[in-house]
């Protein structure tokens, strides 16, 4: 580098001087001077052009040649371009790569921007969606995939989830949708076909609705003849009466499970409520407690409170009232005489929730997540004592997803368990609207 200064110095001097001497013998110094000057800044410019064609013309081996300081200009200059162009070659064989392996994945696959146009698909987002590579690159996915389901996800603008719909070619194929936000404002959908899965889970949903509904009626006349021996006069129910009782209770706690899985089906398959009926928390909420009341052991008691006053909802009331039953009868049943149950509602900027928190035994930890399960139980033979069927929560879980709100559970092993129902503000009536809502009926 020091170098090439020197020279470059030499070089200009090696022009000025002798147009100086010259200049001096002709008696004419500043004008040779100035040609001098000229000459070099001339040099110069013409290097300036030559770097700027050479760059320009992005062949990088045809780097000028040039002695002194340009040398070292275009040496640094041809590295930083093949520099650059060995790393544009990179990125266009990472992309290449990154390519195939979105054309190589079975899911669709399609990059969406901020206002969900498409940006880019894979071929499978063509054969499941219905999608064009070409035609329908910038479009938004909203004008192209009509589901409602798909839309109110979309306009939920929540994609913590998924939602399953029917594939636009054909509806026979079922596709699990999800959207994933990456970067700023940029999405990935990516779609499933779950068609086999879905298939699966209705055969398993016919099969135990089916086997609910055949059980129902012979667990009746089974249920009546045992009650009808149980009160004959004949002497018979005397001699046979542990087992009259046992054969009742065996086969009310069967009706139960029958009728728990068939509301479970109904509710599987029933479509999300809409709006529903006007429900007043406090008149269901009494009613409930006075009957867990009633099942109540004899010699024991349970403190329990309600505070819902002015709390309405909106949603189906049969079911609500089967949700809410659960919850109260369990906070019962797993809380030992004398300890204290508190049934309250509150509005917050989630919604309004419902709270049913007990002094009672607690769940540990682990079982947390799994308590909604069909048949979860932390104790089957403690839960089976106190007459549970292991479909509560359960269908709790359900009837709320029905009412667009979610179970929350907290407990404590040994302390007490807290049941939240959390309604969003759009199931909320408030006491003001209870009367316009219903003259509109
Ligand atoms: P079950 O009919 O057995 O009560 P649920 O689905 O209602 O079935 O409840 C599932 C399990 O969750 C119960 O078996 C019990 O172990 C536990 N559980 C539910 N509610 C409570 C509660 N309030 N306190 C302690 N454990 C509870």
């Amino acid at each position: 580098m020091k170098k090439s200064w020197i020279s470059e110095i030499q070089r200009t001097l090696a022009v000025l001087i002798p147009s100086v001497l010259i200049g001096i013998l002709v008696e004419r110094p500043y004008e040779l001077a100035a040609l001098g000057l000229a000459v070099v800044v001339g040099y110069h410019l013409y290097q300036v052009a030559r770097l700027l064609r050479w760059i320009g013309s992005g062949d990088i081996r045809s780097r000028p040649r040039a002695g002194g300081i340009w040398s070292v200009v275009y040496a640094r200059v041809g590295n930083l371009l093949k520099n650059n162009e060995d790393r544009r070659l990179k990125l266009t064989a990472m992309l290449a790569q990154f390519q195939r392996t979105a054309e190589a994945i079975p899911d669709a696959v399609v990059a969406l921007g901020p206002l969900y146009e498409i940006r880019w698909l894979n071929e499978a987002a063509g054969t499941l969606l219905g999608l064009r590579p070409h035609q329908d690159t910038g479009q938004p996915i909203q004008n192209l995939l009509r589901s409602p389901e798909f839309q109110s996800y979309l306009n939920s603008a929540v994609f913590d989830g998924k939602v399953e719909i029917k594939a636009p070619r054909d509806d026979q194929i079922r596709l699990s949708v999800r959207i994933v936000p990456y970067g700023e404002d940029q999405y990935l959908l990516m779609a499933q076909d779950v068609t086999e899965r879905h298939l699966l889970e209705r055969v398993r949903k016919d099969f135990v609705a089916n086997v609910s509904h055949e059980l129902r009626t012979p667990l009746t006349v089974i249920g009546g003849f045992v009650e009808n021996m149980r009160h004959d006069e004949s002497g018979f129910a005397e001699k046979w009466q542990r087992a009259l009782n046992l054969m009742g209770q065996q086969s009310g706690r069967m009706q139960g499970i029958v009728e728990d899985l068939l509301l479970l089906t109904s509710l599987e398959s029933a479509p999300r409520q809409k709006a529903g009926e006007i429900v007043v928390l406090s008149e269901v909420l009494e009613e409930i407690v006075e009957e867990a009341k009633a099942i109540l052991p004899d010699g024991e008691n349970r403190e329990i409170s309600i505070d819902v006053a002015a709390a309405n909802l909106l949603g189906n009331p049969l079911q609500l009232r089967s949700a809410f039953t659960n919850l109260v009868t369990n906070a019962v049943k797993y809380t030992p005489s004398g300890g204290s149950i508190d049934v309250r509602w509150i509005v917050s900027e989630r919604g309004g929730i419902l709270e049913v928190t007990d002094t009672g035994e607690g769940i540990a930890k682990e079982h947390l997540p799994r308590l909604t399960e069909r048949f979860y139980r932390v104790d089957a033979g403690r839960s089976r004592e106190k007459g549970g069927t292991g479909l509560g929560l359960a269908i709790a879980k359900h009837v709320l997803q029905q009412h667009n709100a979610h179970l929350e559970i907290e407990s404590v092993l040994g302390e007490g368990s807290c049941f939240r129902c959390v309604f969003p503000p759009e199931q909320l009536v408030s006491e003001a609207d209870v009367p316009r809502i219903a003259d509109a009926r």
